[in-house]
């Protein structure tokens, strides 16, 4: 790949990245986009996309990526599988490797969202793709007829516990307080299916049972006692937010106490010419509608920028 004539440089390919490709595509920038280890972001791992201005009836977020993909490929925008392993932001034109490639770009867009949470747990460690999951719509399948548990208490937790149901017997929802953080909506489905429990106040202890190697269940204490309970369950989720993808960027951009990538005036970053968009920059909103609009900024940003160099 030619390094020394790229204007732009997008580093993930969810709808911030994807976005971002597409304004920058259209603006003659001919941006490169590194897809990232996990090629279209979050919403390769979600369902049904009911929020999305422009699709009345809803989509797959699978799809919705697609046709953001295609939609910026129609402009020219060119796509490199692989991950960014390292970035030297100190020298222009800013580095990036991929998979031990060394490119060269004017400036860059960091897209690179974020990524599921865990417990922290060490049988949640090694039982994780042998029962324990963090994406129901890559694995849900597998538990068919069976029980499973879903942590946490947000939005995604509930779409999460909502779409186990498909081929769960039973999804039994443990949420460490006595209230739901998810949207009125999403509580209002998830309480009336009646194939969804809750177990609420509870701190997740153990999953059992590594030592065999499968999940058999689920070890919880209830919050301000000693007691402990075991669930019976065939696979546990893990539904306990995502934190940012930013390990590349420590002590080379300005983060927040949370790793979060600051920007200002927009998308722009501490280091000039790096602009960052999506959930990498906002723990607040982070929907794909908002992931785009900041990919267009960026775009926007980006072009402003690389024509004040001349
Ligand atoms: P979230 O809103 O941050 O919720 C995380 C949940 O996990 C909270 O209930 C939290 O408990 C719990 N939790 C966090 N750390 C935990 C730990 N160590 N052990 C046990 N529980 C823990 O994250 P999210 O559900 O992934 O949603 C993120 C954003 O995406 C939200 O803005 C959401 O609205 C959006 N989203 C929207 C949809 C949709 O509209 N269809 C779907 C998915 C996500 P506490 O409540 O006690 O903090």
């Amino acid at each position: 790949m030619s390094s020394a004539s790229q204007h732009v440089m997008i580093l993930g390919s969810g709808p911030a990245g994807l976005t971002a490709a597409l304004y920058t595509a259209r603006a003659n920038l001919h941006p490169l986009v590194v897809e990232g280890a996990e090629a279209g972001g979050q919403l390769t791992l979600t369902t049904m996309v009911e929020n999305y201005p422009g699709f009345p009836e809803g989509l797959m977020g699978p799809d919705l990526i697609q046709v953001m993909r295609q939609q910026a490929e129609r402009f020219g925008a060119k796509f490199l599988k692989g991950d960014a392993t390292a970035v030297d932001l100190s020298v222009r034109p800013f580095t990036v490797t991929v998979e031990e490639e060394r490119l060269q770009t004017r400036a860059l867009i960091i897209a690179t969202g974020a990524s599921a949470n865990l417990i922290g747990l060490e049988s949640e460690r090694k039982l994780l793709g042998h029962g324990v999951s963090t994406c129901a719509t890559c694995d849900g399948f597998f538990f068919r007829d069976q029980e499973v548990a879903v942590v946490g208490g947000g939005d995604s937790a509930m779409e999460e516990g909502i779409f186990l149901t498909k081929f769960a017997t039973k999804v039994t929802v443990i949420h460490r307080r006595d209230k739901l953080r998810a949207s009125k909506i999403m509580q209002e489905r998830a309480f009336k299916n009646p194939k969804i429990a809750f177990l609420w106040n509870r701190t997740i202890e153990e999953i059992l049972d590594a030592s065999q190697g499968k999940v058999t269940g689920i070890r919880t204490r209830i919050n301000g006692s000693p007691k402990t309970e075991t669930l019976s369950c065939d696979g546990v989720f893990v539904a306990i937010g995502h934190s940012p993808n930013t390990r590349l960027f420590t002590g080379k951009l300005e983060m927040d106490g949370r790793g979060y990538i600051v920007t200002h005036h927009g998308t722009m970053t501490s280091v000039p010419g790096v602009f960052a968009a999506g959930d990498v920059q906002d723990h607040v909103y982070r929907q794909a509608i908002t992931a785009a609009g900041s990919g267009c900024m960026a775009a926007i940003d980006a072009e402003r920028y690389l024509e004040s160099l001349g």
